[in-house]
């Protein structure tokens, strides 16, 4: 990033909705929509001509659902998903009228109105909130899309083959529907050689031959990488478009989007014996330097995370336990008055990607990015 490119990054934000200035903020979160938009791209080329949705739940994995759809939308993205109706009414105001955004969760009874209001489409997970979606129509007295979601073997949503067969048999089961896609999720994509992803793709021809001609949509992310015959007609890709890896048995074919740095707020000297942060759960062998930074668990840094932060190539780990808003670093490898306070340290980002840091705090790269606070000041790159 030149330093034009920064200032005018700066500006933009001083007439943004956030609250603080770059100057104040304990920590800061870039989110490169270049970068995320190249990894579109990159999936696009994977499908060949088959279109590709935009996973934008949770608010964009945490890192704004807005500016993610919107930047995706300008790539030629023109259908969305989110979870909740909730996430879906933001996203309508946010993107305008023209892109088809669907609610994976489902609407919840008495909420239909609220979504045909903001042109949602519905994902029916069962025959009762397909019965609820029919009135809806009735009462619009127009036709309503939806997607109807089977499932072919997770487990978590959408109908299981008893009820595909119900409303197969029903002639009046799709009244007042437009089903626009035929969907299902896929339980074990991460891992190629698992054999239930043959086995639910068997169950998903089964399932979706009953059902209304549509389009039909099979593979998130990973999904994709299992090859063509995972494509279908429109894929479901979340995470890669984030930077997190489809495939984590191989080298992470996406560009990283994220990087997150806090400051340094205070810098000591400690004696051999020290007792260092809560519970004193490290204890200095010598002397060694310390800093404190501005980032904790109230800000999605899980507090068992066994992790370090990165200066300038240099490994700092942490020290002790994770409080709610500092970390303590370890920073005797760096020459003495090199770090300072208000100096930034990496924590995500070239040094340490988001995978990485999943695995350093035992978990995902889905929660690390999921978990990332509202404190942070935010920069988007490349908009
Ligand atoms: C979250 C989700 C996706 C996206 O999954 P990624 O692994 O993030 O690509 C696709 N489809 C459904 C139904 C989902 O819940």
């Amino acid at each position: 990033m030149s330093s034009a490119s920064g200032k005018s990054q700066r500006q933009a934000h001083e007439t943004s909705s956030q609250p603080i200035s770059e100057a104040a903020a304990g920590a800061i979160l870039t989110i490169d929509l270049g970068a995320l938009c190249e990894n579109y791209r990159r999936l696009k080329v994977l499908l060949g001509g088959v279109a590709c949705a935009g996973v934008v739940k949770a608010d964009g994995y945490g890192l704004g659902g807005a500016e993610v759809a919107g930047a995706l939308a300008a790539e030629g993205c023109d259908t969305f998903f989110v979870a909740h109706l909730a996430e879906g009414i933001l996203l309508r105001t946010a993107l305008g009228s023209r892109p088809a955004i669907y609610v994976l969760n489902g609407i919840q009874p008495g909420a239909e109105g609220e979504a045909v209001e903001a042109e949602l489409n519905a994902v029916i997970n069962s025959t009762g909130q397909l019965a609820a979606w029919r009135a809806r129509a009735k009462r619009a007295g127009r036709k309503l899309k939806a997607a109807i979601q089977v499932d072919s073997g997770m487990s978590r949503l959408g109908m299981p083959l008893a009820e595909v067969e119900a409303i197969a048999a029903d002639s009046h089961a799709f009244d007042g529907i437009d089903v626009a896609l035929v969907m299902s999720h896929l339980a074990c994509a991460d891992e190629p050689e698992h054999p239930a992803n043959e086995r639910q793709w068997l169950e998903f021809e089964r399932l979706r031959k009953m059902l209304p001609e549509a389009r039909v949509s099979l593979a998130n992310s990973s999904g994709i990488f299992l090859g063509p015959a995972f494509h279908f007609d429109l894929a479901r890709p979340g995470a890669a478009l984030y930077g997190i890896n489809p495939t984590p048995s191989e080298p992470n074919p996406m560009l990283p989007v994220v990087r997150l740095q806090a400051k340094v707020i205070q810098t000591r000297s400690l004696q051999e014996g020290a007792g260092v942060g809560y519970g004193h759960a490290f204890r200095a062998a010598g002397p060694l330097r310390a800093a404190t930074i501005s980032l904790g668990y109230a800000d999605g840094w899980h507090r068992r995370a066994a992790s370090a932060a990165w200066f300038e190539g240099v490994r700092l780990p942490f020290l002790g336990r994770v409080s709610m808003d500092s970390i303590i670093l370890d920073i005797s490898a760096l020459p003495l008055g090199r770090l300072a306070e208000g100096d930034l340290v990496e924590l995500l980002g070239p040094s340490q990607s988001v995978d990485d840091a999943a695995g350093h705090a035992g978990t995902i790269g889905y929660e690390i990015l999921t978990s990332l606070g509202p404190r942070f000041y935010r920069t988007y790159l490349n908009g």
